[in-house]
Protein backbone atom coordinates (compact mmCIF):
# COMPACT_ATOMS: atom_id res chain seq x y z
CA UNK A 1 0.00 0.00 0.00
CA UNK A 2 2.90 2.08 0.88
CA UNK A 3 4.56 1.85 -2.51
CA UNK A 4 1.83 2.30 -4.34
CA UNK A 5 1.11 5.90 -2.29
CA UNK A 6 4.84 6.46 -3.10
CA UNK A 7 4.72 5.36 -6.80
CA UNK A 8 1.80 7.54 -7.04
CA UNK A 9 3.79 10.41 -5.80
CA UNK A 10 6.57 9.92 -7.55
CA UNK A 11 4.40 9.56 -10.85
CA UNK A 12 2.64 12.88 -9.72
CA UNK A 13 6.03 14.52 -9.63
CA UNK A 14 7.20 13.29 -12.81
CA UNK A 15 4.05 15.19 -14.41
CA UNK A 16 4.24 18.31 -12.31
CA UNK A 17 8.34 18.49 -13.53
CA UNK A 18 7.21 17.80 -17.51
CA UNK A 19 4.22 20.28 -16.64
CA UNK A 20 5.74 23.29 -16.12
CA UNK A 21 5.35 25.45 -19.46
CA UNK A 22 3.89 23.14 -21.59
CA UNK A 23 1.04 25.39 -22.96
CA UNK A 24 4.35 27.92 -23.97
CA UNK A 25 6.16 25.57 -25.83
CA UNK A 26 3.99 25.57 -29.23
CA UNK A 27 4.93 28.99 -29.04
CA UNK A 28 8.50 28.94 -28.83
CA UNK A 29 10.67 30.92 -31.48
CA UNK A 30 12.28 28.78 -33.68
CA UNK A 31 15.85 28.42 -32.86
CA UNK A 32 14.78 27.37 -29.21
CA UNK A 33 12.44 25.22 -30.62
CA UNK A 34 14.76 23.58 -33.05
CA UNK A 35 17.40 23.47 -30.41
CA UNK A 36 15.15 21.27 -28.26
CA UNK A 37 14.40 18.91 -31.07
CA UNK A 38 17.88 18.57 -32.31
CA UNK A 39 19.33 17.92 -28.47
CA UNK A 40 16.71 15.54 -27.90
CA UNK A 41 17.68 14.04 -31.33
CA UNK A 42 21.26 13.21 -30.44
CA UNK A 43 20.36 11.83 -26.81
CA UNK A 44 18.06 9.43 -28.65
CA UNK A 45 21.01 8.44 -31.63
CA UNK A 46 23.28 7.88 -28.77
CA UNK A 47 20.59 6.08 -26.19
CA UNK A 48 19.71 3.69 -29.58
CA UNK A 49 23.70 2.89 -30.95
CA UNK A 50 24.72 2.07 -26.98
CA UNK A 51 21.43 -0.02 -25.94
CA UNK A 52 19.21 -1.24 -29.05
CA UNK A 53 20.00 -3.99 -30.81
CA UNK A 54 19.21 -2.74 -34.61
CA UNK A 55 20.94 0.29 -33.72
CA UNK A 56 24.09 -1.16 -32.35
CA UNK A 57 24.55 -3.51 -35.01
CA UNK A 58 23.87 -0.63 -37.71
CA UNK A 59 26.18 1.53 -36.25
CA UNK A 60 28.92 -0.69 -35.97
CA UNK A 61 28.25 -2.62 -39.24
CA UNK A 62 28.84 1.01 -40.93
CA UNK A 63 31.62 1.81 -38.97
CA UNK A 64 29.44 4.85 -38.71
CA UNK A 65 29.92 7.13 -35.58
CA UNK A 66 26.39 7.97 -33.80
CA UNK A 67 27.55 11.35 -32.98
CA UNK A 68 27.77 12.68 -36.61
CA UNK A 69 24.05 12.47 -36.23
CA UNK A 70 24.08 16.07 -34.50
CA UNK A 71 20.40 17.09 -35.69
CA UNK A 72 16.42 16.57 -36.96
CA UNK A 73 18.35 17.32 -40.58
CA UNK A 74 20.90 14.17 -40.31
CA UNK A 75 18.30 11.14 -39.53
CA UNK A 76 17.72 11.07 -43.29
CA UNK A 77 21.36 9.40 -42.65
CA UNK A 78 19.93 6.53 -41.20
CA UNK A 79 18.10 3.66 -42.51
CA UNK A 80 14.04 4.19 -43.19
CA UNK A 81 12.37 1.08 -41.15
CA UNK A 82 10.95 -1.53 -43.10
CA UNK A 83 7.57 -2.27 -41.29
CA UNK A 84 7.66 -5.75 -41.64
CA UNK A 85 10.79 -6.35 -39.69
CA UNK A 86 9.45 -4.15 -37.03
CA UNK A 87 6.60 -6.15 -37.03
CA UNK A 88 8.40 -9.53 -36.74
CA UNK A 89 11.23 -8.61 -34.67
CA UNK A 90 10.09 -6.05 -32.16
CA UNK A 91 12.79 -7.36 -30.00
CA UNK A 92 15.25 -5.76 -32.51
CA UNK A 93 14.19 -2.29 -31.44
CA UNK A 94 13.89 -2.46 -27.89
CA UNK A 95 16.46 -1.07 -25.73
CA UNK A 96 18.42 -3.71 -23.61
CA UNK A 97 17.98 -0.95 -20.22
CA UNK A 98 16.49 -1.21 -16.96
CA UNK A 99 13.90 2.03 -18.38
CA UNK A 100 13.06 -0.48 -21.63
CA UNK A 101 12.30 -4.03 -18.86
CA UNK A 102 9.86 -1.62 -17.03
CA UNK A 103 8.24 -0.33 -20.02
CA UNK A 104 4.51 -0.71 -21.30
CA UNK A 105 3.42 -2.80 -24.12
CA UNK A 106 0.52 -1.79 -26.85
CA UNK A 107 -0.33 -3.46 -29.65
CA UNK A 108 -1.54 -1.33 -32.22
CA UNK A 109 -5.10 -1.40 -33.22
CA UNK A 110 -4.43 -4.11 -36.32
CA UNK A 111 -5.63 -1.21 -39.25
CA UNK A 112 -3.41 -3.69 -41.15
CA UNK A 113 -4.69 -7.24 -39.57
CA UNK A 114 -1.86 -7.97 -38.44
CA UNK A 115 -0.94 -6.53 -34.70
CA UNK A 116 3.01 -4.94 -34.04
CA UNK A 117 3.95 -4.78 -30.39
CA UNK A 118 5.41 -1.38 -29.19
CA UNK A 119 7.09 -0.26 -25.58
CA UNK A 120 6.48 2.45 -24.07
CA UNK A 121 8.95 3.88 -20.74
CA UNK A 122 6.99 4.35 -18.32
CA UNK A 123 8.70 8.20 -17.30
CA UNK A 124 7.75 9.01 -20.74
CA UNK A 125 4.10 7.59 -20.83
CA UNK A 126 3.95 9.99 -17.46
CA UNK A 127 5.20 12.79 -19.44
CA UNK A 128 3.26 12.19 -22.47
CA UNK A 129 0.08 13.67 -19.80
CA UNK A 130 1.98 16.91 -19.55
CA UNK A 131 2.30 16.95 -23.17
CA UNK A 132 -1.18 16.66 -23.33
CA UNK A 133 -1.93 20.39 -22.28
CA UNK A 134 -0.62 21.92 -25.62
CA UNK A 135 -3.35 19.87 -27.45
CA UNK A 136 -5.99 20.74 -24.74
CA UNK A 137 -5.08 24.55 -24.71
CA UNK A 138 -6.71 25.19 -28.15
CA UNK A 139 -9.90 23.15 -27.12
CA UNK A 140 -10.10 25.01 -23.81
CA UNK A 141 -10.15 28.27 -25.95
CA UNK A 142 -12.86 27.39 -28.05
CA UNK A 143 -15.15 25.86 -25.60
CA UNK A 144 -13.92 28.68 -23.15
CA UNK A 145 -13.62 26.60 -19.84
CA UNK A 146 -11.23 24.50 -18.27
CA UNK A 147 -12.19 21.17 -18.53
CA UNK A 148 -14.56 20.64 -21.62
CA UNK A 149 -17.34 18.00 -21.32
CA UNK A 150 -16.17 15.69 -24.09
CA UNK A 151 -19.07 12.86 -25.72
CA UNK A 152 -16.21 10.04 -26.70
CA UNK A 153 -17.72 7.84 -29.06
CA UNK A 154 -14.77 4.67 -29.91
CA UNK A 155 -14.51 1.86 -28.83
CA UNK A 156 -12.28 0.81 -25.29
CA UNK A 157 -9.34 -0.34 -27.27
CA UNK A 158 -6.36 -2.42 -24.77
CA UNK A 159 -4.49 0.82 -25.68
CA UNK A 160 -6.82 3.50 -24.12
CA UNK A 161 -7.72 0.61 -21.10
CA UNK A 162 -4.11 0.23 -20.48
CA UNK A 163 -3.11 3.95 -20.66
CA UNK A 164 -5.79 4.95 -18.31
CA UNK A 165 -5.23 1.81 -15.94
CA UNK A 166 -1.66 3.33 -15.73
CA UNK A 167 -2.27 6.51 -15.43
CA UNK A 168 -4.87 5.80 -12.47
CA UNK A 169 -1.88 3.56 -10.73
CA UNK A 170 0.50 6.02 -11.26
CA UNK A 171 -0.54 9.47 -10.58
CA UNK A 172 -2.64 11.11 -7.87
CA UNK A 173 -3.49 14.30 -9.67
CA UNK A 174 -7.01 14.46 -10.94
CA UNK A 175 -5.74 13.99 -14.51
CA UNK A 176 -9.25 12.91 -15.83
CA UNK A 177 -11.19 14.49 -18.15
CA UNK A 178 -14.83 15.12 -18.07
CA UNK A 179 -15.67 12.19 -20.59
CA UNK A 180 -18.93 9.62 -21.06
CA UNK A 181 -18.09 7.23 -23.00
CA UNK A 182 -20.66 5.45 -25.85
CA UNK A 183 -19.62 2.67 -28.02
CA UNK A 184 -19.06 2.98 -31.64
CA UNK A 185 -21.70 -0.17 -31.92
CA UNK A 186 -24.21 1.88 -30.73
CA UNK A 187 -27.24 3.31 -33.67
CA UNK A 188 -26.84 6.90 -34.56
CA UNK A 189 -30.15 8.00 -33.21
CA UNK A 190 -29.05 6.38 -29.56
CA UNK A 191 -25.80 8.37 -29.31
CA UNK A 192 -27.78 11.72 -30.87
CA UNK A 193 -30.42 11.00 -28.01
CA UNK A 194 -27.12 10.82 -25.99
CA UNK A 195 -25.79 14.32 -26.92
CA UNK A 196 -28.90 15.65 -26.44
CA UNK A 197 -29.21 14.92 -22.74
CA UNK A 198 -25.40 14.91 -22.03
CA UNK A 199 -24.79 18.65 -24.40
CA UNK A 200 -21.10 18.28 -24.11
CA UNK A 201 -18.91 20.81 -25.28
CA UNK A 202 -16.77 18.13 -27.54
CA UNK A 203 -18.20 15.39 -29.55
CA UNK A 204 -15.12 13.16 -30.24
CA UNK A 205 -15.00 10.07 -32.54
CA UNK A 206 -13.34 8.33 -35.37
CA UNK A 207 -13.41 10.55 -38.78
CA UNK A 208 -15.28 7.99 -40.63
CA UNK A 209 -17.85 7.22 -38.03
CA UNK A 210 -18.51 11.28 -37.71
CA UNK A 211 -18.65 11.90 -41.12
CA UNK A 212 -21.74 8.95 -41.19
CA UNK A 213 -23.31 10.81 -37.96
CA UNK A 214 -23.47 14.18 -39.19
CA UNK A 215 -24.85 12.97 -42.61
CA UNK A 216 -27.54 10.79 -40.83
CA UNK A 217 -28.68 13.19 -39.04
CA UNK A 218 -29.08 15.85 -41.49
CA UNK A 219 -30.27 13.44 -44.15
CA UNK A 220 -33.22 12.42 -41.46
CA UNK A 221 -33.71 16.05 -40.06
CA UNK A 222 -32.84 14.80 -36.34
CA UNK A 223 -33.11 17.65 -34.31
CA UNK A 224 -29.28 17.74 -32.31
CA UNK A 225 -27.58 19.73 -29.59
CA UNK A 226 -24.47 21.74 -31.14
CA UNK A 227 -21.11 20.49 -29.43
CA UNK A 228 -18.75 23.86 -29.67
CA UNK A 229 -16.41 21.54 -31.44
CA UNK A 230 -16.15 18.20 -33.21
CA UNK A 231 -12.46 16.11 -33.05
CA UNK A 232 -11.60 13.38 -34.98
CA UNK A 233 -8.83 10.93 -34.72
CA UNK A 234 -7.29 7.61 -35.14
CA UNK A 235 -7.91 7.79 -39.21
CA UNK A 236 -8.29 10.48 -41.29
CA UNK A 237 -12.16 12.04 -42.39
CA UNK A 238 -13.32 11.40 -45.76
CA UNK A 239 -13.44 13.86 -48.23
CA UNK A 240 -15.71 16.25 -48.30
CA UNK A 241 -16.34 15.54 -44.53
CA UNK A 242 -14.78 18.64 -42.68
CA UNK A 243 -16.73 21.44 -45.09
CA UNK A 244 -19.84 19.34 -45.01
CA UNK A 245 -19.85 19.41 -40.76
CA UNK A 246 -18.90 23.51 -40.20
CA UNK A 247 -21.02 24.04 -43.21
CA UNK A 248 -24.04 22.41 -42.50
CA UNK A 249 -23.83 22.41 -38.83
CA UNK A 250 -21.58 25.43 -38.16
CA UNK A 251 -19.44 23.40 -35.39
CA UNK A 252 -15.46 23.49 -36.17
CA UNK A 253 -13.40 20.42 -36.68
CA UNK A 254 -10.71 19.91 -34.82
CA UNK A 255 -8.28 17.31 -35.23
CA UNK A 256 -5.42 15.35 -33.66
CA UNK A 257 -2.73 13.16 -34.70
CA UNK A 258 -1.56 10.19 -32.45
CA UNK A 259 -0.07 6.63 -33.27
CA UNK A 260 0.43 3.79 -30.74
CA UNK A 261 4.37 4.20 -32.30
CA UNK A 262 4.63 7.39 -31.23
CA UNK A 263 1.64 8.94 -28.67
CA UNK A 264 1.94 12.74 -29.67
CA UNK A 265 2.44 13.55 -32.73
CA UNK A 266 0.29 16.64 -34.02
CA UNK A 267 -2.90 18.64 -33.16
CA UNK A 268 -5.55 21.22 -34.91
CA UNK A 269 -5.22 24.77 -33.32
CA UNK A 270 -8.17 26.56 -33.12
CA UNK A 271 -7.29 27.93 -37.35
CA UNK A 272 -7.61 24.48 -38.58
CA UNK A 273 -4.46 24.64 -40.62
CA UNK A 274 -3.24 21.40 -40.50
CA UNK A 275 -1.36 19.48 -38.01
CA UNK A 276 1.30 21.72 -35.51
CA UNK A 277 3.84 19.10 -34.88
CA UNK A 278 5.04 18.23 -31.74
CA UNK A 279 8.60 18.74 -33.28
CA UNK A 280 10.01 18.20 -29.97
CA UNK A 281 9.00 14.91 -28.84
CA UNK A 282 9.13 13.48 -32.38
CA UNK A 283 10.42 14.04 -35.71
CA UNK A 284 8.54 14.26 -39.18
CA UNK A 285 9.96 13.44 -42.72
CA UNK A 286 7.84 13.88 -45.76
CA UNK A 287 9.26 10.80 -48.09
CA UNK A 288 8.24 10.56 -51.75
CA UNK A 289 8.56 7.85 -53.53
CA UNK A 290 11.98 7.10 -54.43
CA UNK A 291 12.99 7.69 -50.45
CA UNK A 292 14.19 11.32 -50.58
CA UNK A 293 12.64 13.84 -49.06
CA UNK A 294 9.74 15.96 -50.28
CA UNK A 295 10.25 18.93 -51.55
CA UNK A 296 8.43 21.30 -49.65
CA UNK A 297 4.72 21.57 -49.94
CA UNK A 298 5.45 18.06 -51.96
CA UNK A 299 3.19 15.09 -51.17
CA UNK A 300 4.98 11.66 -50.01
CA UNK A 301 4.99 9.49 -47.07
CA UNK A 302 4.98 10.39 -43.18
CA UNK A 303 8.55 8.54 -41.68
CA UNK A 304 8.76 9.76 -38.03
CA UNK A 305 10.92 9.44 -35.42
CA UNK A 306 9.93 9.10 -31.91
CA UNK A 307 12.11 11.27 -29.83
CA UNK A 308 11.38 10.52 -26.08
CA UNK A 309 10.39 6.93 -25.94
CA UNK A 310 13.04 4.94 -24.22
CA UNK A 311 11.74 1.49 -24.65
CA UNK A 312 10.83 0.66 -28.04
CA UNK A 313 13.10 3.19 -30.32
CA UNK A 314 11.71 4.24 -34.21
CA UNK A 315 14.04 6.50 -36.25
CA UNK A 316 12.77 7.15 -39.57
CA UNK A 317 9.98 4.61 -39.27
CA UNK A 318 6.79 5.02 -42.42
CA UNK A 319 3.44 4.86 -40.29
CA UNK A 320 1.55 3.81 -43.51
CA UNK A 321 0.11 7.89 -43.87
CA UNK A 322 0.45 10.29 -46.64
CA UNK A 323 0.74 13.39 -46.06
CA UNK A 324 2.34 17.23 -46.79
CA UNK A 325 4.40 19.88 -44.79
CA UNK A 326 2.90 23.19 -45.20
CA UNK A 327 5.09 26.00 -46.41
CA UNK A 328 3.59 28.59 -44.31
CA UNK A 329 3.62 29.77 -40.98
CA UNK A 330 0.04 29.78 -39.07
CA UNK A 331 -2.16 32.92 -37.94
CA UNK A 332 -2.68 31.14 -34.31
CA UNK A 333 1.63 32.43 -33.56
CA UNK A 334 2.60 28.54 -33.33
CA UNK A 335 5.90 27.85 -34.58
CA UNK A 336 5.80 24.30 -34.38
CA UNK A 337 5.74 23.41 -38.10
CA UNK A 338 2.10 22.53 -39.60
CA UNK A 339 1.20 18.52 -41.83
CA UNK A 340 -1.68 18.63 -44.22
CA UNK A 341 -4.58 16.85 -43.14
CA UNK A 342 -3.99 12.92 -44.02
CA UNK A 343 -4.24 11.73 -47.60
CA UNK A 344 -6.11 8.30 -46.54
CA UNK A 345 -3.13 5.72 -45.83
CA UNK A 346 -0.95 4.48 -48.58
CA UNK A 347 -2.06 0.42 -48.89
CA UNK A 348 -5.61 2.21 -49.62
CA UNK A 349 -4.42 2.30 -53.53
CA UNK A 350 -6.27 0.13 -55.47
CA UNK A 351 -4.01 -1.75 -57.61
CA UNK A 352 -5.16 -2.85 -60.69
CA UNK A 353 -3.77 -5.77 -63.63
CA UNK A 354 -0.90 -4.35 -65.84
CA UNK A 355 0.46 -1.51 -62.87
CA UNK A 356 -2.54 0.04 -62.80
CA UNK A 357 -3.60 2.13 -60.00
CA UNK A 358 -6.95 4.03 -58.48
CA UNK A 359 -6.32 6.48 -55.73
CA UNK A 360 -8.78 6.46 -53.11
CA UNK A 361 -9.80 10.05 -54.29
CA UNK A 362 -10.78 8.91 -57.53
CA UNK A 363 -13.33 6.91 -56.26
CA UNK A 364 -14.81 9.78 -53.99
CA UNK A 365 -14.57 12.10 -57.28
CA UNK A 366 -17.63 9.59 -58.58
CA UNK A 367 -19.48 9.15 -55.38
CA UNK A 368 -19.17 12.70 -53.47
CA UNK A 369 -22.08 14.53 -54.75
CA UNK A 370 -24.42 11.80 -54.56
CA UNK A 371 -27.30 13.35 -52.66
CA UNK A 372 -28.46 10.19 -51.24
CA UNK A 373 -25.36 8.96 -50.70
CA UNK A 374 -24.15 9.05 -46.67
CA UNK A 375 -21.36 7.03 -46.55
CA UNK A 376 -19.46 4.62 -49.09
CA UNK A 377 -16.88 1.88 -48.92
CA UNK A 378 -15.15 -0.18 -51.13
CA UNK A 379 -13.11 -3.25 -50.79
CA UNK A 380 -10.79 -4.95 -52.69
CA UNK A 381 -11.16 -8.31 -51.75
CA UNK A 382 -9.00 -10.00 -55.22
CA UNK A 383 -7.32 -7.77 -57.74
CA UNK A 384 -10.76 -7.93 -59.90
CA UNK A 385 -13.28 -8.63 -56.81
CA UNK A 386 -14.74 -5.58 -55.35
CA UNK A 387 -17.41 -5.41 -53.10
CA UNK A 388 -19.04 -1.63 -52.95
CA UNK A 389 -20.64 -1.01 -49.43
CA UNK A 390 -23.57 2.15 -49.54
CA UNK A 391 -24.87 3.41 -46.30
CA UNK A 392 -28.32 5.51 -47.33
CA UNK A 393 -31.19 6.67 -45.33
CA UNK A 394 -33.22 3.55 -47.17
CA UNK A 395 -33.56 1.40 -49.28
CA UNK A 396 -34.74 3.03 -52.82
CA UNK A 397 -32.30 5.79 -52.12
CA UNK A 398 -29.53 2.87 -51.70
CA UNK A 399 -31.19 1.72 -55.44
CA UNK A 400 -30.61 5.06 -56.74
CA UNK A 401 -27.17 5.43 -55.68
CA UNK A 402 -26.41 2.16 -57.53
CA UNK A 403 -27.72 2.76 -60.31
CA UNK A 404 -25.55 5.65 -60.47
CA UNK A 405 -23.14 4.69 -59.32
CA UNK A 406 -21.75 1.02 -60.52
CA UNK A 407 -21.23 1.80 -64.12
CA UNK A 408 -19.23 4.93 -63.20
CA UNK A 409 -17.21 2.64 -61.00
CA UNK A 410 -16.99 -0.34 -63.57
CA UNK A 411 -15.27 2.35 -65.54
CA UNK A 412 -12.29 3.43 -63.39
CA UNK A 413 -11.92 -0.43 -62.16
CA UNK A 414 -11.82 -1.44 -65.53
CA UNK A 415 -14.54 -4.10 -67.96
CA UNK A 416 -13.08 -7.38 -66.20
CA UNK A 417 -13.92 -5.89 -62.31
CA UNK A 418 -16.08 -7.63 -60.71
CA UNK A 419 -18.19 -5.09 -57.96
CA UNK A 420 -20.93 -6.50 -55.92
CA UNK A 421 -22.87 -3.69 -54.35
CA UNK A 422 -24.67 -4.05 -50.50
CA UNK A 423 -27.20 -2.00 -48.48
CA UNK A 424 -25.29 -0.94 -44.96
CA UNK A 425 -28.14 1.50 -44.07
CA UNK A 426 -27.63 4.58 -42.58
CA UNK A 427 -27.00 3.03 -38.97
CA UNK A 428 -25.32 -0.26 -39.36
CA UNK A 429 -23.07 -1.25 -36.42
CA UNK A 430 -19.50 -0.66 -37.53
CA UNK A 431 -17.10 -3.00 -36.27
CA UNK A 432 -14.46 -1.81 -34.09
CA UNK A 433 -10.91 -0.15 -35.82
CA UNK A 434 -10.44 2.22 -38.30
CA UNK A 435 -12.55 3.31 -41.27
CA UNK A 436 -11.14 3.28 -44.81
CA UNK A 437 -13.31 4.68 -47.14
CA UNK A 438 -10.96 2.68 -49.92
CA UNK A 439 -9.65 -0.64 -48.64
CA UNK A 440 -7.30 -3.32 -50.49
CA UNK A 441 -7.34 -6.45 -48.62
CA UNK A 442 -5.12 -8.55 -51.55
CA UNK A 443 -1.69 -7.60 -49.42
CA UNK A 444 -3.14 -8.17 -46.39
CA UNK A 445 -3.75 -11.91 -47.75
CA UNK A 446 -0.12 -12.30 -48.73
CA UNK A 447 1.11 -11.08 -45.76
CA UNK A 448 -1.25 -13.67 -43.91
CA UNK A 449 -0.72 -16.79 -45.85
CA UNK A 450 3.19 -16.14 -45.51
CA UNK A 451 3.12 -16.16 -41.23
ZN1 LIG B 1 -2.11 27.34 -35.65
Amino acid sequence: MISGIWNRLCGSATVAFHLRGQRDVPYWARPRVEALRDHRVRRTVAYAARNVPYYREWFSSQKADPRDIRSAADLKHLPVLDRELVRSQPRLFLAETSQARGGLSFLTSGSTGVPLEIFHDRRSLLANIAFGERERDPVNRACGKFRPKELYVGYESSTFKKVIAFYQESVLLPVRPQRRFVSLQEPIENVAALNNTERPDVLVGYGGWLDLFFRTVAARGIEIHRPKMVMYMGEALPHGGRAFIEQNFGIPVLSRYNAVESFKIGFFCEHRTGFHLHEDLCHVRIVSPDGMDAFPGGQGEVVLSNLVNRATVLLNYPLGDMASLSTEGCACGRTFRLLSELEGRVEDIVALPGGRSVHPRTIWEVLKADPDLLQYQLIQHETLRFELRLSTADEPAYQRVRGRALPRLQGILGPGAVIESKYEGGIAPRPAGKFRAVQSRIGLRAENSGT
